[in-house]
């Protein structure tokens, strides 16, 4: 399938096909005029996929260069960054050569960060390899590192020239990984695609979830491209994507980082707010439990064994927070959310853990 991402003069399409991988020379050919090519990856994916790409884009006359960071978040840092900004000046890349990234988030972030400002910025692609790379962190323009005081806090809006998905790619991805994504696309079922809820409540074994993976990963694509298109640089419409999340970074936080991944995060996020707000009787009857069910069934968390007050320091650090108010994304009905802004001193009453 191919969605297309309409973004006037940044516009670009994100294919999504088994088998991809060895069919993006030609492909990325046809998008560019340069003659290098530089492979952002890490050491993990590497070993995996590093040959078959330098093959394949070697086949599609390109000259390349595979660049492997360390793998895991720690790499994410300005150190890094600059690392690779060598590796490019060694490998005397010009404006009008390329970038590719071949990874998960981490270095598909980094990686887009440095296509984003090298020689004032060059073209790029990604070429996701885990599941929320593929319907998340590569769909939507924000490449960054992080800086020692906080996640992401340089970065930049910088669109790539093309995305390929390759759904055979996730056949070596860690168990945790390919849960810990999927919570991104319930998330997306949950705020506004339906369907995408119900394949996921129909889902009954792993092979099932094999199964569908390919028609999981173009709904969220497809609904992460809508809402993208219509705040792409983060004013407004896009704060949707953030169910589950104000919660869900606070979650991650409590524990420094150790004990929840991002997507257990959200999904213990979207739980909490999800079962409060239906007892506010903001949301339809029956939603928490259709949710808790789905999250399950992805052996996601969905609660946590600490009070509510231990949470609100860790929401009141949170980025997002505008003085004393806080946005809050809250599910009317499975696939239907609405933004709630309301004061820090009410949090308590949407998030009650016993
Ligand atoms: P990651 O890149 O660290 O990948 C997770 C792990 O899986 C790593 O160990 C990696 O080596 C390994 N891996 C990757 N692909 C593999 C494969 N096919 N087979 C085997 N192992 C593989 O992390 P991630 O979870 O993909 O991404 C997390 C990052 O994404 C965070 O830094 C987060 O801030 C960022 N993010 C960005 C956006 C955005 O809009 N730009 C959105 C969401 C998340
Ligand atoms: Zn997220």
């Amino acid at each position: 399938a191919t969605v297309k991402v309409n973004l006037g003069k940044d516009s670009y399409e994100i294919e999504i096909e088994r088998g991809l991988l060895d069919r993006v020379g030609e492909k990325i050919r046809a998008l560019t005029k340069a003659e290098k090519i530089a492979v952002i990856t890490d050491d993990h994916v590497e070993p995996l996929y590093g040959e078959r790409i330098r093959k394949v884009l070697t086949e599609a006359g390109f000259d390349v260069r595979v660049i492997a960071i360390p793998a895991g978040e720690a790499s994410k840092n300005m150190k890094v960054l600059s690392d690779v900004y060598d590796a490019l000046s060694e490998f005397n890349m010009s404006r009008s050569d390329a970038l590719v990234t071949l990874s998960g988030g981490v270095p598909g972030d980094l990686g887009g960060f440095a296509a984003a400002t090298y020689m004032r910025g060059i073209p790029f692609f990604q070429i996701p390899t885990t599941i929320l790379a593929q319907i998340d962190s590569s769909v939507g323009g924000k490449v960054a590192v992080d800086l020692p005081s906080g996640k992401n806090l340089a970065g930049a809006f910088y669109q790539p020239k093309g995305v390929f998905i390759d759904p055979d790619l996730l056949k070596t991805l860690p168990t945790r990984y390919v849960h810990d994504g999927l919570a991104e696309a319930v998330k997306y079922g949950c705020i506004g695609d339906r369907e995408l809820f119900e394949i996921f409540e129909a889902l009954e074994t792993e092979e099932d979830l094999e199964k569908h993976i390919e028609e999981i990963i173009l709904h969220s694509v497809l609904q992460k491209t809508r809402v993208v298109e219509e705040d792409e640089f983060d004013t407004g419409k896009r704060q949707v994507l953030n169910f589950g999340h104000t919660i869900g970074h606070a979650v991650e936080r409590y524990f420094h980082y150790s004990t929840f991944t991002h997507g257990e995060g959200v999904a213990i996020g979207m739980s909490l707010l999800t079962e409060q707000t239906e007892k506010m009787g903001l949301t339809e009857k029956g939603t928490a439990s259709r949710l808790i069910r789905v999250l399950h069934k992805l052996s996601l968390p969905t609660s946590i064994g600490v009070p509510a007050e231990d949470l609100i320091p860790q929401i009141m650090h949170d980025k997002k927070r505008r003085g004393k108010k806080i946005t809050l994304v809250v599910l009317k009905k499975i696939g239907e959310a609405e933004l709630l802004t309301i004061s820090t001193d009410e949090l308590s009453r949407y998030i009650v853990t016993e």
